[in-house]
């Protein structure tokens, strides 16, 4: 390495840029500025904030970022090389870019033979000129310029010395930083160690980096070996989003190299905002949180234990391959029916509850459980039901109820359809100890029309539900249960600003199971807000 500046490794998110072409994703101007300041917090050293050239939202996205003072990150513009057989500084486009007020400007170019000759359509001369005019103009106007070589692996493959001359064309023109794309995303680990290694024999005093696509599930993993071959700059995208198969997930990559290989990517602490940073950036972009995604997932330290349960509460180490909390995630054991009660008593002292003391509390709340699953419950994914549960049973033990928030005296749905729209209205009757309240709701199925309605009864009395909020909703039909009908289970995912929690409720009717997990879910999202129960132990029936 030539300077201690060139050996640390820098973290170059381009979630808002790369990221939003993945399908189902679209960030308002808002929505853009709340992800950076989230990236920023959590402490990336770049946030690209998109290309300003291609649509209105971008350019007006830079002018409302310029007057935010960032803490971590520098912001960078995105924008092609300029267009062929044009000088520079007459590209309109180029000129865009330039009034984007970025510190850093990234230009993408080609590197590989076949797009040039076929997607660009110039000699392959007035190509590396292109590259070059675009990275000096930029230069000579005190930006920093990050050439992304578009390709640059498949290029490397069918013409390593044309690939190389795209390189050098941007760095003798002023261009600080290689960034080899794998633009198809199919390139293998191997691959990109010998690449990399030969690049970085070739540009010895340039930052050499990497972005990786998933096509070949190897993004994450090319990133990694990239920098373990010497690469000083990682691009990706918050969660893994990007077109076709995603970016590389930047989260798993920062976790990757700050826990296994000692890198010091993000300022100190900042590791253990890892897992809210990725949820917050998933509700941003109004995207199902994927409980498996590595490191930051709800499932990510989850184990159905069984007869291991006594064995991970002792030494969780030899079950998960980090310290879930240094990425601000946890570990959970998943109850089920199989797993007997010590799953059970390990399951409640997660939750802060106590069973091992009293062998005969714990022998009625394993009971329950059992009793419930036969009758269609599932709580291996229903952690709060759980917990709802075992307090209850709990309560019950101690000569009390456990105390509710509100208690329902009934409720009626009317189901609506007409000139082909559906809508439901519900009428919720709720206690709230001595006092009775009433409230409607509508919406476009029974069930959002009793969330709307319970909600109403509510709101005046917990205003801690305004933060919670619907995540997912799943039906499933159990049949072999009943010897006539069929048994709904409802599982249902609801959110606060912390975290999600999941609710499940069964019946032979799919408006009371849902009622059962709607409830449920309010309720605990309730003591988990720390709100005072209204109906005090004692009084519910
Ligand atoms: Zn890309």
């Amino acid at each position: 390495m030539s300077s201690p500046a060139l050996s640390r490794v820098e973290i170059y998110d381009t979630t808002l840029r790369d990221g939003s072409q993945q399908v189902g994703l679209d960030l308002t101007v808002e929505d853009k500025l709340r992800a950076a300041a989230a990236l920023d917090a959590l402490g990336v050293d770049v946030v690209e904030g998109g290309w300003p050239g291609s649509n209105p939202k971008d350019k007006e996205f830079f002018a409302r970022a310029a007057e935010i003072p960032w803490r971590n990150a520098q912001l960078a513009a995105f924008g092609a090389t300029r267009r062929p057989n044009r000088p520079a500084d007459g590209d309109p486009d180029l000129q865009t870019l330039l009034v984007a007020n970025t510190p850093i400007v990234t230009l993408v170019g080609k590197a590989w033979t076949l797009h040039v000759d076929e997607a660009l359509r110039t000699s392959r001369e007035e190509n590396l000129a292109m590259i070059a005019d675009s990275a000096r103009f930029f230069a000579g106007e005190h930006r920093r310029v990050v050439f992304d070589a578009e390709h640059f692996f498949d290029g490397y493959a069918a013409d390593r010395g044309y690939a190389l001359d795209c390189l050098a064309a941007a760095a003798e023109a002023g261009a600080d930083t290689l960034a080899l794309c794998d633009t198809n995303g199919g390139t293998l680990p191997d691959d990109i160690v010998r690449v990399v290694r030969d690049v970085l024999g070739a540009f010895p005093s340039l930052r050499v980096g990497v972005h990786c696509h998933n096509d070949s599930a190897c993004a994450v993993a090319n990133s990694l070996v990239a920098v373990g071959e010497g690469a000083t700059h990682v691009q990706g995208a918050a969660n893994g989003y990007g077109e076709r198969c995603g970016n590389a997930d930047l989260f798993a990559v920062i976790a990757g190299l700050e826990l296994k290989r000692e890198h010091e990517l993000l300022p100190p602490g900042r590791l253990a905002a890892l897992a809210s940073t990725a949820r917050e950036i998933a509700e941003l972009a109004n995207l199902p949180f994927d409980a498996k995604q590595p490191y930051v997932g709800s499932s990510a330290f989850a184990t159905k234990a069984g007869l291991h349960a006594s064995a991970i509460a002792r030494r969780p180490d030899a079950y998960s391959h980090v310290d879930p909390s240094k990425v601000g995630n946890r570990s959970h054991v998943l109850v089920s029916e199989l797993a007997g009660r010590s799953n059970v008593l390990v399951k409640a002292a997660e939750l802060g509850l106590d069973l091992s003391s009293d062998p005969e509390l714990a022998t009625s709340v394993l009971e329950e459980i059992k009793d419930a699953e036969h009758r269609g419950y599932a709580f291996e994914a229903a952690d709060a039901s759980f917990e709802l549960l075992v307090r209850r049973v709990a309560g019950r033990g101690a000569g009390q109820s456990w105390p509710s928030w509100f208690d329902l005296e009934g409720y009626r749905v009317v189901i609506e359809k007409s000139n082909g729209t559906d809508r439901s209205e519900a009428i919720v009757r709720l206690l709230l100890g001595d006092q009775r309240v009433v409230a409607v709701g509508e919406g476009v199925g029974p069930v959002h029309a009793l969330d709307q309605a319970l909600r109403k009864a509510l709101s005046e009395l917990y205003p801690q539900l305004a933060s919670i909020h619907l995540v997912d909703y799943k039906v499933r039909i159990l049949d072999g249960r009943a010897a006539t009908s069929a048994v709904t289970r409802v599982m249902l995912t609801s959110a606060d600003h912390d975290g999600e929690w999941t609710t499940v409720g069964v019946s032979d009717d799919i408006v009371t199971a849902s009622w059962e997990a709607l409830a449920d879910g309010i309720s605990y999202g309730l003591l988990r807000a720390g709100a005072e129960a209204l109906v005090p132990a004692g009084a519910a029936p």
